[in-house]
């Protein structure tokens, strides 16, 4: 070959040169490769165009990201100094070693990496999340992105591997993601449900909680404003729109209450709370929370309802209270301005009625609070049901005689209905019946008592031809307080307590009552039903009934009170029924006469100058007259705690002042037989 020949190859070898290396400078340049592997050679970006390869150079030494490259058998022909110092060691330590030298990839699973492989290899570029352990100890969670290194022909040499640290991110995301599983166990627990709507799509997000406040067990799709506002009651649906539109125009955050109708046609309350949120100056989305409050809404209500009750009660019991006032001071200026014995006698009358109508409400209402506390207790005894409901005739027999009406008694014979009950009780839940009936029927109207024996029940009727109830009021008249009209008109004296007592009652004997009317005046049947004793009839205990035959004559009586008039006039009532008396007016007293005049009875009243009237029993008892005396305690007080304190006193009985003299006449004949028996026990010493 000629001279010329051999430099013209020379010179075209070197052309070829000159564009390999300018093919591989613009590689470099337009960022395609990052170090060239010549042979065995590393060829790091020293030798691309200076000033470009000083700011890449920089670039890389800045970042936080640590970038390694590798060739195409893993040996490492690239690390920046944040690689360096990631994984502890110095490029020029680590350059020709495999990657697996600086650290160890952990996978979440094979699916991640064989998608990660697949997209390298399709694209060219791929992402990835990692946990890397480094040989240096520490265990990092990276966001990894490969591309592959091309020489300048476009073969593959190697892969580049920007390598960012995301374990503070994952820190965060996973305390995030922690939070929002608090917020949602939250929400879920509290029956809270949560919605996000974005107001240019208005499309919304949505929990289960939410959906089951519109009655949906399952999520519902494509829930938007128009479905909302289809389910929002029609007579709320106005107010609702206005609400969201204040808030929507004045950015303000709001809450409301309204109702919605559930799939079932069922009618709910919701509470709802929101707030929106901007992007710039628009609105972009609302956030919220929704509970259902129908239970909460219906308490209220009742709430709201028994307050109302409880001011109209007020006012009736006002009213009740002062009623009997002023006929009672008319009687006694009638008693004073006259001798005449008529005139007496029906101002005593007077006075005796009223006083018994306020005994009576004062009673109901001490009745009611305890069975409300749970403070009563029932003395339950087998008992014919006749003999309570003749008790329970003779007690409402004034009122029914006064108003003319026609008392008739359909009664079974004795024994036929045998309960086991609290005979007091009952006589007042029928009397109450009873009375009620009186006093809405108008005079001489027709009132029937009946009893008959019903498939283990003893059942009572007491019907009447009076005003009869409204049939909206039926459910209601047991409800405390519930009176079908307070007009005055109509009004009889009640403070709308008596058949919520008696619904009590009766119920505390495992029985039931109900109320039926077919209207107004068409009158009214009130039914109770109390269990019979199974197979007993005929049995009942005979009960000894006080009657007039028992000897009260001489019976010695002891009456302490410190108020004098009180003391003399319960003395002298004694007195007409043929006892003698005796009177003291303070605790000393009390115990000096119990021991003198060694009475049958004492009635003692609680509150006494000197000692009080609990000591005054206590030291009566220690005496020998006081072992058998029948000690009675009067007091203004009434509660449970009364009665236990006076009977650990050694009273026998506690009254609650006014006196019924009636209760304390019952109780002396039987406890002088009960004495006779004791004393003829103790002679024929049995
Ligand atoms: P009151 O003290 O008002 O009589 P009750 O609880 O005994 O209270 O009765 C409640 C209401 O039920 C009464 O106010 C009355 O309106 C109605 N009621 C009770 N019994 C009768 C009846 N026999 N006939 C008509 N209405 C009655």
């Amino acid at each position: 070959m000629s001279e010329e020949a051999r430099l013209r190859a020379e010179i075209t070898e070197l052309r070829g040169q000159l564009q390999e290396a300018e093919d591989t400078l613009s590689a470099i340049r337009s960022g395609e490769v990052d170090a060239l592997v010549v042979g065995s050679q590393v060829y790091t970006l020293e030798s691309a165009d200076a000033s470009s390869n000083r700011l890449r150079k920089d670039v890389l030494a800045q970042m936080e990201d640590a970038v390694v490259a590798c060739d195409d058998t893993g040996h490492l022909i690239y690390l920046n100094p944040a690689a360096e110092a990631r994984y502890g060691t110095s490029a020029s330590a680590a350059l020709g070693r495999t990657w697996t030298d600086l650290f160890e990839e952990r996978w979440p699973n094979d699916d991640d990496r064989q998608k990660a492989a697949d997209e390298l290899e399709k694209n060219g570029v791929s992402r990835r999340h990692t946990l890397q352990l480094t040989r240096a100890g520490a265990r990092i969670h990276v966001e990894t992105t490969m591309s592959r290194l091309k020489d300048a022909s476009g073969a593959p040499i190697g892969h580049l591997s920007v390598i960012r640290d995301v374990t503070d991110r994952e820190r965060i995301e996973a305390a995030l993601r922690e939070s929002r599983a608090h917020l949602r166990f939250m929400l879920d627990s509290a029956g809270v449900g949560d919605w996000d709507l974005d107001l240019s799509t208005l499309e919304a997000r949505h929990s289960l909680r939410h959906d089951q406040c519109f009655g949906y067990s399952e999520p519902v799709p494509g829930w938007s404003p128009r479905v909302f506002f289809a389910h929002v009651h029609p007579d709320d649906r106005e107010f609702v729109k206005a609400r969201f539109k204040t808030s929507l125009e004045a950015g303000s955050d709001w809450t409301f209450e309204c109702r919605v109708i559930w799939p079932d046609g069922s009618i709910h309350w919701i509470e709802v709370h929101g707030a929106i949120y901007r992007n710039g100056e628009e609105p972009a989305r609302m956030l919220g929370t929704i509970v259902e409050v129908t239970r909460r809404k219906s308490v209220e209500e009742a709430l709201r309802s028994a307050d109302r009750s409880k001011d109209e009660f007020l006012a009736t019991l006002a009213h009740e209270l002062r009623n009997p006032l002023a006929p009672i001071r008319n009687a006694l200026e009638i008693m004073q301005l006259t001798r005449e014995p008529q005139t007496l006698d029906s101002a005593r009358h007077i006075i005796e009625r009223q006083l018994r109508q306020m005994i009576h409400l004062v009673d109901d209402l001490l009745d009611i609070s305890r069975i409300t506390q749970g403070k009563i207790e029932l003395r339950p005894d087998r008992i014919d049901m006749l003999t309570v409901l003749h008790s329970a005739v003779e007690t409402s027999r004034p009122l029914i005689e006064s108003r003319r009406q026609e008392l008739t008694l359909r009664l079974p014979p004795a024994d036929a209905l045998i309960v086991r009950a609290d005979s007091t009780r009952l006589v007042q839940v029928i009397a109450n019946l009873l009375n009620n009936a009186a006093k809405y029927t108008p005079e001489g109207g027709r009132i029937v008592l009946g009893a008959r024996l019903d498939a283990g029940h003893a059942v009572v009727t007491v019907e009447d031809s009076g005003l009869g109830i409204p049939a909206a009021m039926l459910p209601r008249v047991f409800d405390m307080f519930a009176q079908v009209d307070r007009s005055l008109e109509r009004s009889q004296g009640g403070l709308g307590i008596g058949l919520a007592l008696v619904k009590k009652l009766v119920e505390m004997h495992g029985g039931s009552v109900h109320a039926e009317s077919e209207g107004e005046n068409r009158g009214s049947r009130f039914t109770v039903r109390v269990p019979t004793i199974a197979g007993c009839a005929g049995s009942a205990r005979a009960r000894p009934r006080p009657t007039d035959a028992l000897p009260y004559l001489g019976t010695r009586v002891l009456i302490v009170d410190d108020n004098v008039d009180s003391a003399s006039s319960l003395a002298t009532m004694f007195e007409l029924l043929g006892c003698r008396t005796a009177l003291a007016h303070d605790g000393l007293a009390a115990v000096r006469e119990a021991e003198t005049f060694a009475p049958e009875l004492a009635v003692l009243d609680i509150g006494l100058p000197g000692i009080s009237g609990h000591e005054a029993a206590r030291r009566i008892r220690q005496l020998p007259a006081g072992r058998t005396m029948l000690l009675v305690a009067v007091s203004g007080w009434g509660q449970d705690a009364d009665r236990t304190r006076s009977i650990e006193a050694g009273f026998d009985h506690h009254l609650v002042k006014p006196v019924d003299i009636e209760a304390l006449r019952g109780m002396l004949p039987r406890r002088v037989v009960n004495n006779v028996h004791r004393i003829d026990r103790t002679a024929s010493g049995r």
